[in-house]
């Protein structure tokens, strides 16, 4: 079969080397002159920088791509567990150190805030619970096919419904159940992880710190960037041809039928497209003729961020690679972005991979990637934004590490809601699709295919089952098994 893919984000990578494995004609289409889209990476005076994300977790989902096309993963992919999940930092001068291992991060806990170890730890188990009742069912199947709900698994997760949070808020969960307002907080911000707000969100997004603190995050040789070059490799190795510098004008369809795409003037036809362009982009640019699903595509965007990849003249030996500077109110911080704005107090996320990669920088120097969640974008004043923001955040940053960080810029880049939008075609810059702030969000998703075009299909963060990149490889493993199981698995 002929397969065409609009799109070489990590979903359209891992779609490619895996429909490529089973013995496809695959095409990718990429607008831009890389694979990777927000996974990419830029080097800039002697620095390196992973453009994007920079927590790896669940690497069990990169490892199956290569196993189900046959090859040993450890051969081309190598990562390694980070022994400090996070370093957190609150303005008061309290420092914790999230441990990778349950009981050391719950006797820190007990250690500096006061709050008995069996706590955290039950939270934890609760989280690990939730997770193994509802992820198989939420995530790694399409909630939109009737063999997912005829599974004995669903029936056993409606037997708990109550004990799954669904219907109070991760911030309710977390003061019921933990209590110390500096834990809620530090729990509170696994909401932006799918760029969501814990106050909103619903309580089974607790399951999220399972990732981390159950499962692990991991640190991959190379950077975050040689996750997509190994999946690239992969998918070249199988046979998947890459046409990059080429964006797809429109999908060509007959009696609503997929038949091809449109790539620089020229028609190309294919069996099956598969879109890892942002659903919202793929029906008003490439199906402008198409009816619309328009209750999906009016969902609430999530989040954004704004970046500041700063070169730093020093090392800090107490930093980790993650460290997160929390605002000293929270609430605000979100109220801020609910109202389309970023508060004076932002929480701030500092990533160093130059504590893994040391060629990262330059010797005695660190490579940083400092982040500010804000809105998605509406037509703000990013500009005026921005500088005020820059301000806030090296305060904060100074005062916290006692030194002014400003003064230790070497070099500097900015990445910012316009220019994700610019270079991977992410409606209004949204860092991971739709939010996850209401109960029916998972619902309200697009599902994998389309119901009105056939042999239409779609991979990536803004359809189900969401974004962030563990999310997108199972987007693209649904993918798969739903062509599998429509022809390949009918032959
Ligand atoms: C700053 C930042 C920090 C993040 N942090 C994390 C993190 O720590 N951990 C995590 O797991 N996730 C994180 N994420 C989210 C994660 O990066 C995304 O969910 C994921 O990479 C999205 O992948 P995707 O497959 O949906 O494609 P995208 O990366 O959105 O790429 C889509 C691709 O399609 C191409 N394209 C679009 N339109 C066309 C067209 N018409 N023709 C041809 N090509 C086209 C684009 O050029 C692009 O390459 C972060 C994202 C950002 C931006």
């Amino acid at each position: 079969m002929k397969i065409g893919i609009i799109g070489a984000g990590i979903a359209g990578v891992a779609a490619a080397a895996r429909l490529s494995a089973r013995g496809h004609q695959v095409e990718v289409f990429e607008n831009n002159g890389y694979p990777g889209g927000k996974l990419s990476e830029f080097v800039q005076d002697g620095y390196r920088f992973d453009a994007g994300p920079s927590l790896f977790t669940m690497p069990q989902f990169v490892d199956a791509v290569f196993r189900e096309a046959g090859e040993n993963p450890q051969a081309h992919f190598q990562y390694e567990k980070v022994p400090v999940v996070c370093r957190y930092h609150w303005d008061d001068g309290t420092r914790l150190n999230a441990w990778a291992e349950p009981a050391d991060f719950a006797a820190e806990v007990e250690r500096i805030l006061g709050v008995p170890a069996p706590t955290l730890l039950r939270f934890l188990e609760n989280s690990r619970r939730k997770y193994e009742l509802s992820g198989q069912i939420f995530l790694e199947k399409s909630l939109h096919k009737a063999d997912t709900w005829l599974n004995k698994r669903v029936a056993k997760a409606l037997l708990h419904i109550p004990e799954m949070d669904i219907f109070s808020s991760m911030n309710a969960v977390h003061e019921r159940d933990l209590k110390h307002p500096k834990l809620v907080q530090l729990f509170n911000r696994f909401a932006t992880y799918n760029g969501s707000n814990p106050y909103k969100a619903p309580g089974i997004l607790t399951i999220i710190p399972h990732f981390e603190h159950g499962i692990g995050a991991f640190y991959p040789k190379g950077g975050m960037f040689s996750i997509t070059n190994s999946l690239y490799e992969l998918a070249l190795r199988k046979g998947a041809v890459f046409h990059f510098n080429s964006p797809v004008s429109e999908i060509i369809t007959e009696n609503d039928v997929a038949k091809g795409l449109m790539a620089k003037g020229e028609q190309h036809s294919f069996d099956l497209i598969v879109s890892n362009m942002d659903i919202y982009h793929t029906y008003k640019k490439l199906l402008p003729h198409a009816r619309h699903p328009e209750r999906t595509l009016q969902q609430e965007r999530s989040t954004s961020a704004l970046i500041f990849y700063w070169g730093i003249r020093q090392q800090f030996p107490d930093l980790q690679l993650h460290n997160i500077f929390f605002s000293n109110d929270y609430l605000s911080e979100f109220e801020a972005m609910a109202a389309g704005q970023v508060c004076d107090d932002p929480t701030v996320y500092v990533n160093i991979t130059s504590k893994y990669s040391p060629g990262d920088a330059p010797a005695g120097h660190e490579a940083w990637f400092v982040m500010v969640n804000v809105p998605a974008n509406s037509g703000q004043d990013w500009d005026a934004m921005i500088e005020r923001t820059r301000r806030n955040v090296l305060r904060k940053l100074s005062h916290n590490l006692g030194v002014d960080i400003g003064a230790l810029i070497a070099t500097e880049a900015t990445l910012d809601p316009r220019s994700i939008e610019a270079k991977t075609a992410s409606y209004q810059g949204a860092l991971y699709g739709t939010s996850s702030n209401s109960q029916m969000a998972a619902f309200l998703r697009h599902p994998n295919f389309s119901s009105r075009i056939q042999n239409l299909y779609f991979a990536g963060g803004s359809v189900h089952p969401g974004g962030g990149i563990p999310l997108c490889l199972l987007s693209a493993k649904i993918v798969d098994e739903l062509i599998f199981g429509r022809f390949d698995g009918l032959r």
